[in-house]
């Protein structure tokens, strides 16, 4: 069989920059690599030809001979069997265990592999929503996605019972077809069985011959304790099945945190507000601050002011990753008094009239404000 074009496997115009190479490389790549596709000889095959095409494309003097001579310019070059070297050994896994958390590093390639009737299912994203307390301590819960399956009937070859597919007489299971156009012999997908290179004479009554059906799957979500907003977990395998008995896509479950009524969270830091009056303020005194896992009480000194904050350490979320617990900072807000009465009121002038008699300054911020102000009148009449 004629060698395709090493540009036409990588999908990628005859200009391509190094980057846009290595870029289309890599997606291939993800996508065909043996561990992700087991038993797939398709995806094997497609595997050592991307590679193939990348090693000359990667290489620029190899890449010009390639562009003037086409392979014969590049001739014994490639096909080096993979799993000796290469940037994909065999250990490379991709397909990590049930859980492997945040730390993907594909992004969605649900992409075809041509010239297979089996392909991978799609994966699927679910979007979580969680309470702030359900998000620090973790929790588990069960979530229903639709999705496709494998069809149960056919075992997924999408070919009734005790018949098979059988290979495509146009295009005799190559998935492709030569057209002649002019000087031109153009290869196409074949229109008979789709790339595919089989037909379904016989198709299962239970799938229509796609080899998986639709359904309601109720999964049970493990959230460690720690996610926050934007995370994901992955669930490997439970996303949907693969067409014609192809392997299953992954479930990533997005997890969104509702905003709490009283705290609001920074990374590993909680933070709220908490009011107290001027008395307390001035006088000092206990608080109960309220924490995600119960009260504490607060030390107020004497002649808090208001917005300082108080860090109560470790108070706040112990990170999914692991180390250290973050810290509760409490802000205190010091509240002017509504609804007085009028003997209320009258103390308070009281109050008023024996401070500013005093001469001792009560009002730091008043005071060194006033300071300020007197100075920029003065600078102002030189
Ligand atoms: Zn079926
Ligand atoms: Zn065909």
């Amino acid at each position: 069989m004629a060698k395709r074009d090493y540009y036409e496997i990588l999908g990628i115009g005859r200009n391509a920059s190094d980057a846009e190479l290595k870029k289309a490389y890599r997606r291939l790549a993800m996508k065909l690599h043996p561990d992700r596709n087991p038993g797939d000889q398709k995806a094997e095959e497609r595997f050592k030809e991307v590679k193939e095409a990348y090693e000359v494309l990667s290489d620029p003097r190899k890449r010009s001979a390639y562009d003037q001579f086409g392979h014969a310019g590049v001739g014994g070059a490639g096909a080096g069997g993979f799993g000796a070297g290469g940037g994909f050994g065999a250990g490379a896994s991709f397909g990590d265990i049930f859980g492997d958390i945040f730390g993907d590093i594909f992004g969605g390639g649900a992409g075809r592999a041509g010239g297979s009737r089996a392909q991978r299912g799609a994966d699927l994203r679910y979007n979580l929503e969680l309470s702030l307390e359900d998000a620090v301590f973790g929790t588990t819960v069960k979530i229903r996605v639709p999705t496709y399956v494998t069809c149960t009937t056919c075992g997924g070859s999408g070919a009734r019972k005790g018949s098979k597919p059988t290979r495509c007489a146009t295009c005799g299971g190559h998935g492709q077809v030569r057209m002649q156009q002019g000087f031109f012999s153009i290869q196409q997908t074949c229109p008979h069985c789709r790339g595919t290179g089989t037909v379904i004479a016989d198709p299962c009554p239970d799938c229509r011959g796609a080899g998986r059906v639709q359904e309601q799957k109720t999964l049970s979500v493990k959230v460690p304790p720690g996610v926050d907003s934007g995370d994901r977990i992955r669930l490997a395998g439970e996303g949907e099945a693969g067409e014609a008995g192809g392997p299953p896509g992954d479930l990533y479950v997005q997890i969104r945190v509702r905003p709490h009524p009283i705290f609001t969270r920074d990374g590993n830091d909680l933070a709220c507000e908490v009011p107290i009056s001027f008395v307390t303020a001035a006088l000092g005194g206990e608080l109960e601050v309220p924490t995600l896992d119960g009260r504490v009480v607060l030390k107020i000194p004497p002649e808090t002011q208001s917005g300082r904050l108080f860090r109560l350490r470790g108070k706040g979320v112990t990170p999914v990753r692991g180390g250290a617990p973050g810290d509760l900072l409490a802000r205190v807000i010091v509240e002017t008094p509504v609804n007085l009465t009028a003997r209320q009121k009258e103390l308070l002038r009281e109050f008023e009239g024996h401070v500013r008699e005093g001469g001792t300054r009560h009002s730091p911020r008043e005071s060194t404000w006033l300071d300020g102000v007197k100075k920029f009148f003065e600078n102002m009449r030189l």
